[in-house]
């Protein structure tokens, strides 16, 4: 079996370098032991990229099918593996990386509560999600998914909290696992992310353990290029749009010096906002707390607390819409849509 064929325009990208084929070529007549899963006990070797396996065939059968299967057409270790393994231990090889492997046998042999407890590394996540989808493991596609919505939310709300990856490529891979496994309501999420990269990162893709590179399909990085362009004006204009006069009966300065004040930021964050920019999801809280009048030294466009609270309510309303917006700003069709869950508001 082979999670490699050539990739046709379409598809996303995940190649492999030249040492790490011949890697699995010589794989054929060696491996050595993994530091973590080899059990003495075991009675099935998995070899990935020269790696050898040694875990509990019944285990992963009854999980996977696809497993199950493989493990009929498992054939003795070969000879010059023989001192590392008795004869009835056999081996079956795949063409999954070790890393993907060590992955899949922690969330299964781990239990399944262990991704919830331990925190799981973007990267384990990713990798049980492609191994989970590939060998037929519905239940670990479903639980990856639940730990990459943490990252890459189908809600406004969920998305005010959360994570951003360390390395903003890991987008790029978000995006091919939503596609892979037509988990389609973490793509605007996704989607969104990979607009924020540089033009060089997303043609490049990302690449990982110094051989495998995700990189967008050429209909995903069509929709990253229009979708960055729209998300640059939508920004100007979300910025124009916040930073307008205020009708604020609360306000506890006299003379409309608050408006005086925000006008004044208005036209220096407007002008302030670099060419190019387009991360017109984030917030403006902390910038408007600057603001505050009670602020030592006072700011020099100081604003009171209830106007504060009036632009920040704004600045939530407009990214709300933006939000909502995405899927049509990213050219995403209506199934998209109609897997993410609705707004109330
Ligand atoms: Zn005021």
């Amino acid at each position: 079996m082979s999670t490699l064929s050539s990739p046709k325009a379409s598809e996303p990208r995940r190649k492999r370098s030249r040492a790490e084929s011949d890697c699995t070529m010589q794989s054929e007549d060696a491996f050595s032991r993994d530091g973590r899963f080899w059990y003495d006990d075991g009675n099935i070797i998995i070899i990935a990229q020269g790696i050898g396996f040694r875990v509990f065939k019944g285990l992963l059968a009854a999980e996977s099918d696809v497993f199950r299967d493989m493990f009929t057409l498992a054939k003795p270790a070969p000879d010059l593996s023989r001192e590392l393994v008795p004869d009835d231990c056999p081996v079956v090889h795949v063409t999954d990386t070790a890393a993907e492997i060590r992955s899949l046998l922690a969330m299964l042999l781990g239990g399944r509560q262990y991704m919830r407890r331990v925190k799981f590394e973007f990267d384990d996540v990713a990798n049980c999600m492609r191994l989970a989808h590939k060998y037929g493991i519905q239940d670990l596609v479903e639980d990856s998914l639940e730990e990459l919505k943490r990252y890459f939310p189908e809600d406004f709300e969920s998305w005010e909290k959360s994570l951003v990856c360390d390395q903003l490529t890991k987008a790029i891979t978000a995006v091919n696992l939503a596609r892979l496994t037509n988990s389609l309501s973490i793509l605007p999420a996704a989607l969104y992310r990979c607009c924020l990269l540089s033009g060089k990162q997303l043609l490049e893709g990302r690449v990982y353990m110094g051989a495998l590179v995700d990189a967008l399909s050429s209909e995903d990085l069509a929709r990253c290029i229009d979708g960055t362009a729209k998300l640059c004006t939508l920004n100007v204009r979300s910025a124009q749009e916040l930073f307008a006069p205020l009708e604020n009966a609360d306000c506890v300065v006299s003379g409309g010096r608050c408006n005086a004040s925000i006008a004044t930021i208005r036209s220096e964050w407007v002008e302030g906002i670099r060419r190019g920019s387009c991360d017109v999801l984030d917030s403006w809280g902390q910038i408007i707390c600057s603001y505050d009048r009670k602020k030592k030294p006072k700011p020099t466009s100081p604003l009171c607390g209830s106007c504060i609270s009036l632009l920040k309510h704004r600045d939530v309303e407009i990214r709300k819409r933006v939000w909502s917006n995405l899927p049509e700003i990213l050219e995403l069709k209506e199934s998209v849509e109609e897997a993410m869950p609705q707004d109330d508001t």
